[in-house]
């Protein structure tokens, strides 16, 4: 006994002389680099690892590479910023959320931001994940956030009926230390006084506000009150230029969220895409369920009207996102990952799927790329240089290693190699005990 609390405890010395060890340096040489910003890609690249964030990052000839450096060679790979998603839920019990949120990690999404239907006493997890106290994306949160009808039965949302309630219910929720406050403006919608009373009580608490918005008037009525970051898109009249003018000169941004949407039938005309591990591990049990499930398959597929919900993507809403980001109007990432009203929109690779569709929509592989990191991390900061989402000397490591390039094919952005989380390596083991599944 004695000698095995020995081994025991010289296996936590070598532990601890292994951590010691590991390099202070890490230098990625001869990648690709997709820098986030949009601009062209650096062909044979280096990039600087120190103390998670990074240190220098350009072409191999202007970058030394300090001596003591772990050199990784990632000659014929490509290099981006971790993914950002500004559109999550993740309203699981804590140790689900924790491993969701290392699924989602794993798939590339570095930074996620939940918009609503967390319990207060999950608010304070989404500051550990940025401070690193477990590996998770950094993570963000709205609280319970506003709804009149749920968005699902149970759903731990605010439902005041008095502008006084609405303005109590913020201030709860600056109480609990959110990051943003979400309103629903679906139908039954609150009353403009109320809502009028959540966005300026937000004002004063400086909480940004975050609104779901499917509908011309809605969106007017808060941006005209200054809200700015906008969760889906209106689809009750088709976009027009006065439309974009509009939004361009009030500064709008959207997260159309289109991924979600297409869920419902996406992962059951793709197979191969949903019997991938990994897929399985950033689904709740009821999405898997729901997925694997033949006669509901057959049923989605053979609906009379799927070829009219996948045409109306197409002549509605991929013209709108094209038409916005033409004009100047900053279009980023959002799935709905996580939402337990849908279940079947999966953490990690719905973000890979909304910037494919962003690509089917028109935009160019480095414009979709950019929405999904630097632009998702500006909305999410409310900031025009945030210190992660784009790959520039100062900013934190979180990286993205692909084996193929998404500039020859926006799907390669799924060929993940290593993902880097503020300077460490994500473990590619799966994670999670065997009951996980
Ligand atoms: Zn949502």
């Amino acid at each position: 006994m004695r000698r095995r609390i020995l081994l025991v405890g010289f296996a936590v010395v070598l532990c601890d002389a292994l951590l010691a060890s590991a390099p202070a340096v890490t230098a990625i040489v001869g990648a690709r680099l997709i820098d986030g910003t949009g601009a062209l890609p650096i062909d044979d690249s280096v990039v600087i690892v120190e103390n998670g964030r990074i240190r220098a990052a350009g072409p191999r000839g202007r970058i030394t590479i300090p001596r003591a450096a772990a050199i990784v060679d990632a000659s014929g790979k490509v290099l981006m910023p971790g993914l950002v998603d500004a559109h999550c839920h993740i309203n699981q019990p804590p140790d689900d959320m924790k491993r969701y949120w290392l699924a989602q990690l794993r798939w590339g999404v570095t930074t996620m931001r939940s918009a609503g239907n967390d319990k207060p006493e999950t608010v304070p997890m989404f500051r550990q994940t940025r401070a690193g106290v477990f590996l998770a994306p950094r993570s963000y949160t709205a609280g319970q956030g506003f709804s009149v009808s749920g968005p699902y039965p149970g759903a731990p949302t605010f439902k005041p009926t008095t502008a006084g309630d609405a303005r109590s219910n913020v201030q709860t929720l600056k109480a609990q230390n959110v990051d943003f406050i979400k309103i629903w403006m679906t139908i039954p919608k609150f009353p403009p006084e109320v809502n009028e009373a959540i966005v300026d009580e937000g004002r004063k608490q400086g909480l940004p506000i975050i609104a779901h918005v499917t509908d011309i008037a809605s969106l007017h009525q808060l941006a005209d009150q200054g809200v700015t970051d906008f969760l889906h898109n209106p689809i009750d009249q088709p976009v027009t230029p006065e439309l974009v003018a509009y939004a361009r000169a009030k500064k709008l941004t959207f997260a159309p969220t289109l991924a979600n949407i297409e869920s419902r039938w996406f992962y059951y005309e793709h197979p191969d895409i949903l019997n991938m591990p990994m897929l399985q591990d950033a689904l709740y049990p009821r999405g898997r369920q729901m997925l694997a499930d033949a006669g509901r398959k057959e049923q989605t597929l053979s609906a009379p009207d799927l070829a009219q919900r996948k045409a109306r993507m197409r002549e509605q809403t991929y013209p709108f996102i094209k038409a916005m980001s033409d004009g100047g109007v900053r279009i980023v990432t959002g799935t709905d990952c996580g939402a337990e009203a849908s279940q079947v929109t999966p953490f990690g690779h719905a973000t890979h799927r909304e910037v494919q569709m962003f690509v089917e929509a028109g935009l160019s592989a480095l414009t979709a790329i950019r929405a999904a990191t630097l632009d998702a991390a500006r909305v999410i900061t409310r900031s025009e240089d945030p210190e992660y989402g784009s790959i520039r000397a100062g900013k934190v490591a979180d990286l993205l290693l692909l084996d193929a390039d998404p500039t020859v094919d926006i799907h390669n952005t799924i060929r993940i190699g290593r993902v880097m989380r503020a300077g460490q390596w994500v473990p590619t083991v799966r994670p999670g005990p065997p009951d996980f599944r």
